[in-house]
């Protein structure tokens, strides 16, 4: 018997797919690469969506932003590959320029209904005293992008073209203000370091960023049992 699919309904969670939707190339790793590491060895399949070209992300003068912007896609696919990610999908919006308006939410939003992931990764917007406008931009949008997404008033067309609506159980948000899921990436951390050392054009700029990647890892870790952390708001949605 055929068991028609509710509105509203998740459809694939038997996937345990996790979809990251970062503001630059390496935010991912930075934050996340120890858990990535473990989630794609438990067996889920792992989505990035970048959502900027990371074309300020330099400090030479004579930087080209194009080719800055083409040299950051290459280093995101490497380290990605590194880690054993399914797919990043690269949005391409102008570095420090996102704004959280509605075409960026249901641009997101169609994303979500496409990969249908259980868990959602993003920044963390409440953080106080955050700086990077574009880290504030993507963790609002993401959470509104999750309500057009679970919502099938929203867009109603996207039905129609074979998007149904779908609701993500938890939002994790990275390096965040007030932490309450530490996953131990005591394992992984190697790995991290790997896959943070393919955005050579960031790391370039800092000559001992493994001591201050470890150092950071260690300090998340610092209430646990465990070596080397990465630490989470585990925000659960149902
Ligand atoms: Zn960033």
């Amino acid at each position: 018997m055929v068991t028609k699919k509710k509105v509203g309904e998740n459809s694939n969670q038997d996937r345990e797919k996790v979809v990251l939707i970062m503001a630059h190339p390496d935010d991912a790793e930075l934050s996340s690469g120890g858990s990535v590491a473990i989630w794609v060895n438990e067996g889920r399949e792992v989505h990035y969506v970048i959502c900027t070209n990371g074309d300020k992300g330099s400090k030479d003068p004579n930087t080209s932003p194009f080719r800055l912007a083409e040299i950051r896609e290459e280093e995101q696919r490497n380290a990605a590959r590194v880690l054993g990610v399914e797919q990043v999908t690269f949005l391409r919006h102008r570095d420090g320029e996102l704004e959280n308006d509605r075409a960026f939410r249901n641009e997101l939003a169609l994303l979500i209904r496409e990969f249908q992931p259980k868990v959602i990764v993003t920044h963390d917007p409440w953080r106080p005293y955050m700086v990077h406008p574009d880290h504030r931009a993507v963790g609002f949008a993401t959470i509104d992008a999750v309500v057009v997404a679970r919502d099938h008033l929203f867009v109603p067309f996207w039905l129609e073209l074979g998007f149904p609506p779908h609701a993500p159980l938890e939002i994790y948000f990275t390096f965040p203000s007030a932490p309450d899921y530490v996953i131990d990436i005591t394992n992984t951390l190697e790995k991290k370091l790997e896959a943070i050392g393919k955005h050579r054009s960031q790391m370039e700029r800092f000559p001992q960023w493994k001591d201050l990647i470890k150092a950071m890892a260690a300090r998340m870790a610092e209430k646990e049992k465990f070596s080397y952390g990465e630490a989470f708001k585990r925000l659960v949605l149902i």
